[in-house]
Parts: structure tokens; C-alpha cells; sequence
């Protein structure tokens, strides 16, 4: 059976910004809108127990992160009882995390966090002339500032080092990344982690100018220059998986490498889908039938319909299964390889930004230090 790691709870499906890159509200998928805008205290407590099932079954623990929309939208009180209820069910080491824009996390939620163990991730895209240029809320306002008193908030609390797991940061390739680099720095936190702007092969990343170009690749390189030369570094998961790979080590979360990782999305209605990320990817993230948190999650796992799911986060196409750089770079993110004309079956459209950055990283450790 294939084990699943992560289980990403949307515990709301509306969001208090409007984000300009995001791939649930901007990528044309509307299904959103059909989904209650909070899960029930119901949902939550079959997903509880489907999970004990599941983890008992596979062996394995998994991670469940809240998300959303904005996850903290469930407010204070529903929160608590939500932490409450799936610890019950899913004692350590089942982990708890949350991610979000930090907007709603006051006090009593960080409070809350503390007392179940939840892990808390914050997405900031670096200094205000960066983030708030894309996190805006639905009247326009700058979401940047309160961002930052919610990182410090967190980081004064007695357990702030440890519920602060880091912050994730959407790349804007119009800004120097040794800029971006210095600001992480300033804010605390010992780890940020980079996503790339989401894109697939019918509508290019913003900034990717074609296939071949290496606009992020030049981007991670440049980060990579800086991050490699601090005496004292703060973590970036990233660079970090891609550096171990090509050591013979493993990575820690997917996105690059060769292991396979098992993920499932619940919706607020409970119903539960593919890594939602799919949904940039022509609505690809649905399973065939309906599954839901009152059927057995081990049924599912166990089904043709997620087998079919699992194969196609490997690599497909002919290109990357001959590629000699197959084992760090992973062939990308099922949602970076899409096409219209062939799925699922490309390399990812980050082909070229991966090879610049894996022959960087090459260089670095052959020569303890690049020219
Ligand atoms: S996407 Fe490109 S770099 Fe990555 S495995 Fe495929 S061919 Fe190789």
C-alpha cells in the first residue's frame, strides 16, 4: 500500500487577501465557490478517525497541515477544538501544521498552537516593496506590516523558536535575491523556504520568457552564490534537498528528487482530492467518484483511481528518464509539467531552470567554492 505523508485540511475555502499569483483563486478553477466557506466540527472528527484507520494501516505517521483560503478564518474557538479533536484521534507523532498569511495570528491562536503542538509556517514574500507589491487584501490594502508583527508575536512566545517552522516565500524574479536573502535574515526565523511561480507548459511562469530560458534558474543560482558564502545561514529547504541529492542523500518534502511522496487534499465539504496545486494544471486534481471523509481513506489509498493518481507524479516523459539529472531534480511538480497535448507526460517546464541550477551546485561542491 502506498503510504500518504501529508494531508492538507482546508479549513476554509475563502481567503482574507487576494493574493495576484494564486493558483485556487486566479487560475480559472471556480470550484471554490461551491464549497462551504468553513469545515464542520463534524467533517473534522471522520477525518480524525479515518485517519487513525489510515495511519494504523500504513505503519506510518503522516503530517497534517491546515490550509485554506486562509485556514485561521475558522476563527480562535473552532480552531482549538479542531487541534483538540485530531490529537485526540492522532496522538504524536502525527504532526500538526499550519500554514498562513499570518493575517489572524493573534495571541490566543498561538496560544492554541502551543498547547497541541502545531507547527506554524508564514508565507511572506520578503520586504514590503516585494510582498505587498503581491499580497494585497480585496480592497488593496498592504498585508506586509501586519505579517511581520504576527512573525514576532510568534517569536516571543516562551515556545516561539519551535512553533515557528519557517516562512515560504513565492519568488519575484524582478528582485535582487541577495536582497531577499539579507531580509529573511532580519526577521528570526531559522528557515524559508522558495516556491516558484506556478505555470505549466500552455501558460509559461511569469518571468519565463520560453521553455528554454532560465530566468529562475539564474535567480536560484545567485541565491545559491549568497547562501553558500554565510558564515551563518539561515535554512533554505530548497537548495538544501538539491545539495543532499547530489551528495547521495534524500530530501525532506517534494518538489525535487526521486522519492515518492502520498498526499490527499480535504475540501471544507469534506470531499477529499489530488495535491491541489493540480488545479493550475487543467482541473486534474479530482479523483475518479467522489470520495469523501466518511469513506475509508484506506479504500482509497488502495484504489486504482489513486494508483492512477501516484503514477502520474512520476516522471513520464522520455526526456527526463534518460536525463542524468533524473535523481536530484525529480522531473518538477506533476502541476509544471502540464500541457494541454500531453498531461502530464513533459518535463518540467522548470527543465531548463533546474539544469542551470543543479550544474551550479555541481560546481560549488567540486570546487568547495565556485570561481
Ligand atoms: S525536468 Fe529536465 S532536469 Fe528535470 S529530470 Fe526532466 S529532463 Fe531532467
Amino acid at each position: 500500500m502506498i503510504s500518504i505523508d501529508t494531508v492538507l485540511v482546508k479549513l476554509a475555502s475563502r481567503c482574507n487577501l487576494d493574493c495576484d499569483y494564486c493558483y485556487v483563486y486566479r487560475m480559472g478553477d471556480d470550484a471554490w465557490k461551491l464549497q462551504p466557506k468553513l469545515i464542520s466540527r463534524d467533517t473534522v472528527q471522520a477525518l480524525g478517525r479515518n485517519l487513525a484507520r489510515l495511519v494504523s494501516s500504513q505503519g506510518r505517521p503522516l503530517s497534517i497541515v491546515f490550509h485554506g483560503g486562509e485556514p485561521l478564518l475558522i476563527g480562535a474557538r473552532r480552531f482549538e477544538e479542531i487541534c483538540a479533536d485530531l490529537r485526540r484521534e492522532l496522538p504524536s507523532p502525527v504532526g500538526l501544521h499550519v500554514q498562513t498569511n499570518g493575517l489572524l495570528l493573534t495571541d490566543a491562536v498561538i496560544d492554541i498552537c502551543a498547547r497541541h503542538d502545531v507547527g506554524i509556517s508564514i508565507s511572506l514574500d520578503g520586504p514590503a516593496s516585494i510582498h505587498d507589491r503581491h499580497r494585497l487584501d480585496r480592497r488593496g490594502r498592504a498585508s506586509h506590516h501586519a505579517v511581520m508583527a504576527a512573525i514576532a508575536r510568534v517569536l516571543s512566545h516562551p515556545k516561539g523558536d519551535s512553533l515557528l517552522t519557517g516562512l515560504l516565500c513565492v519568488i519575484d524574479l524582478n528582485v535582487d535575491p541577495r536582497d531577499v536573502y539579507a531580509f529573511f535574515k532580519t526577521t528570526g526565523t531559522a528557515s524559508v523556504d522558495f516556491l516558484y511561480r506556478d505555470g505549466n507548459h500552455d501558460v509559461l511562469p511569469v518571468g519565463k520568457s520560453s521553455i528554454l530560458s532560465t530566468e529562475y534558474g539564474d535567480w536560484m543560482v545567485r541565491l545559491l552564490d549568497t547562501y553558500l558564502v554565510d558564515a551563518s545561514p539561515i535554512r533554505i529547504r530548497l537548495l538544501d534537498d538539491m545539495l543532499r541529492l547530489i551528495l547521495g542523500g534524500r530530501a525532506v518534502k517534494e518538489g525535487v528528487g526521486d522519492d515518492e511522496y502520498g498526499i490527499l487534499v480535504v475540501e471544507t465539504d469534506g470531499s477529499i482530492t489530488k495535491n491541489d496545486t493540480l488545479k493550475s494544471a487543467g482541473g486534474t486534481d479530482r479523483f475518479d467518484g467522489a470520495w469523501s471523509v466518511h469513506d475509508d481513506i484506506v479504500d482509497l489509498v488502495t484504489s486504482s483511481s489513486f494508483e492512477t493518481y501516484h503514477r502520474e507524479q512520476r516522471p513520464s516523459s522520455p526526456t527526463c528518464l534518460s536525463c542524468p539529472d533524473l535523481t536530484i531534480c525529480g522531473g518538477g511538480m506533476p502541476a509544471h509539467r502540464w500541457s494541454a497535448a500531453n498531461g502530464l507526460d513533459n518535463p518540467s517546464v522548470f527543465c531548463a531552470d533546474q539544469k542551470r541550477l543543479i550544474e551550479r551546485m555541481r560546481t560549488h561542491l567540486s570546487l568547495g567554492r565556485a570561481a
